[in-house]
């Protein structure tokens, strides 16, 4: 009989902590939940909560702890709500946990990845701003504390499944190591792939947010209308899989069919395919190395039909120019590009800036700040909230111009 896996979700009411949670449902017997966690939703979190049992519940906001540790008393559940940051990191090391998915939006999701890293759990990492910020730092903690981490990003966890099985980015030349030539990174090209330059100036955030293949949060649907998605994904992949930017190229494939591929020196491209279900990542990576049902639609060749491949453009796009320069310059120029990021997408949906502004505001921070080398996670947050501050200033600046 298969032993029970013990599960904290960070980030539960998101949208892949809801698919999370929804492939977990379909293994009665085989998941056991021991901790939820969300910033402020107290109404999804208390469903969540009756449903699933969890032992912990945390919200970061302390009004809405509130009101679920009243729901839950009323209810007669026996769970333990707890409140603020530093729980997260709690709920992400306990001891009785094996495995956690690391599912919080934006930098606010590193602290408590990087916990669940030096307990060495077993991570299914969503975060992608942990890596793109801190990818030195967090590779390192993996390798030390012997966690296991597994992509869920798609294209990453596509890559992760057409390596080599026992592949390791712990080694120097890891890819050529393995006879890889190439990563091949694919994108859907967003809502705007063929929208012109002038067109992209008037765009609304509901109209950012409306992905043509992806039901995401708005956060990542914004990144990825931007295509700053794919240059967070380039960071990511670099992290990840030892590759560096000139062996990772990006595909526009807007039919997101094929999730990415690994193109290896004998001529072989070994690719991934399923239907864009965030289920199938996470399916896969709650069972690694088995394979369990993740309740998506069978792909259906014949129904897909034509697979397309264009170049990216990155004139119309700058924010994924920007990530390859970030990643080449190295050091804090990342987690300074991942912060620009997040307050330009705030401001951006908060209607203070326009569309094309996100990557303007990106190039100015980086022109702006001093880069410097990454030793430890201070290094980093530092950066972190020195990016937070211009970003905030240039924005203002760019308010009043307007
Ligand atoms: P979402 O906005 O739907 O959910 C985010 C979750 O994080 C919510 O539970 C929210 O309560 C929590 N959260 C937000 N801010 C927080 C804070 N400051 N402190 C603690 N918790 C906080 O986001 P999502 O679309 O599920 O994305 C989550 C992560 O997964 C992102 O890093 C995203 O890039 C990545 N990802 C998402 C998808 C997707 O299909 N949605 C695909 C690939 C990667
Ligand atoms: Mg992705």
């Amino acid at each position: 009989m298969k032993s029970i896996s013990y599960l904290t979700i960070l980030g539960s009411t998101g949208s892949i902590g809801t698919s999370t949670l929804d492939v977990v449902a379909r293994h009665p017997g085989r998941y056991r939940i021991m901790a939820l966690t969300a910033q402020s939703q107290d109404n999804t979190l208390f469903e969540q909560c009756i449903r699933f049992t969890p032992r912990y519940a945390v919200l970061v906001d302390e009004g809405a702890a509130m009101r679920l540790e009243q729901r839950i008393a009323g209810a007669g559940l026996d769970i333990e709500v707890l409140c603020g940051a530093a729980a997260l990191e709690r709920v992400a090391s306990l001891p009785e946990v094996d495995t956690v998915m690391a599912a919080i939006v934006g930098a606010a999701g590193l602290r408590p990845a990087l916990a669940a890293a030096r307990s060495g759990k077993k991570i299914l990492l969503a975060n992608k701003e942990a890596l793109v910020m801190a990818g030195r730092v967090f590779m390192d903690v993996v390798q030390e504390h012997g966690a296991t981490l597994l992509p869920i990003d798609s294209e990453h966890n596509a890559i992760f499944q057409a390596l080599p099985h026992n592949y390791s980015p712990h080694h120097t030349d890891s890819l050529a190591a393995s006879g890889v030539s190439k990563i091949l990174l694919t994108a859907s090209g967003g809502p705007f792939l063929n929208a012109t330059l002038s067109a992209l100036q008037h765009v609304t955030p509901e109209q950012a947010c409306a992905h043509p293949n992806w039901a995401m949060g708005r956060k990542i649907s914004v990144d990825s209308a931007t295509m700053i998605n794919k240059g967070l994904e380039v960071i990511e992949a670099h992290w990840l899989f030892n590759a560096s930017a000139d062996a990772i190229q990006v595909v526009v494939h807007p039919q997101s069919i094929i999730h990415s591929l690994v193109q290896y020196v004998d001529g072989s491209v070994l690719a991934q395919l399923g239907n864009p279900d965030m289920r199938i990542p996470i399916a896969y990576a709650l069972a690694y190395p088995e394979r369990i049902d993740a309740g998506a639609e069978p792909l259906d060749l014949l129904k897909v039909a034509t697979l397309d491949f264009v170049e990216p453009d990155f004139i119309r796009f700058p924010g994924l120019a920007l990530a390859y320069q970030a990643l080449r310059a190295g050091g804090t120029a990342p987690a300074v590009l991942n912060a620009a990021n997040e307050i330009a997408v705030d401001g951006f949906l908060n209607k203070q800036i326009p569309f094309l502004a996100i990557p303007r505001l990106i190039e100015d921070v980086l022109a702006n700040i001093t880069i410097t080398a990454v030793n430890t996670l201070e290094d980093v947050l530092t950066a972190d909230a020195a990016a937070r501050v211009v970003a905030n200033d240039l924005m203002k600046s760019t308010i009043s111009l307007s």
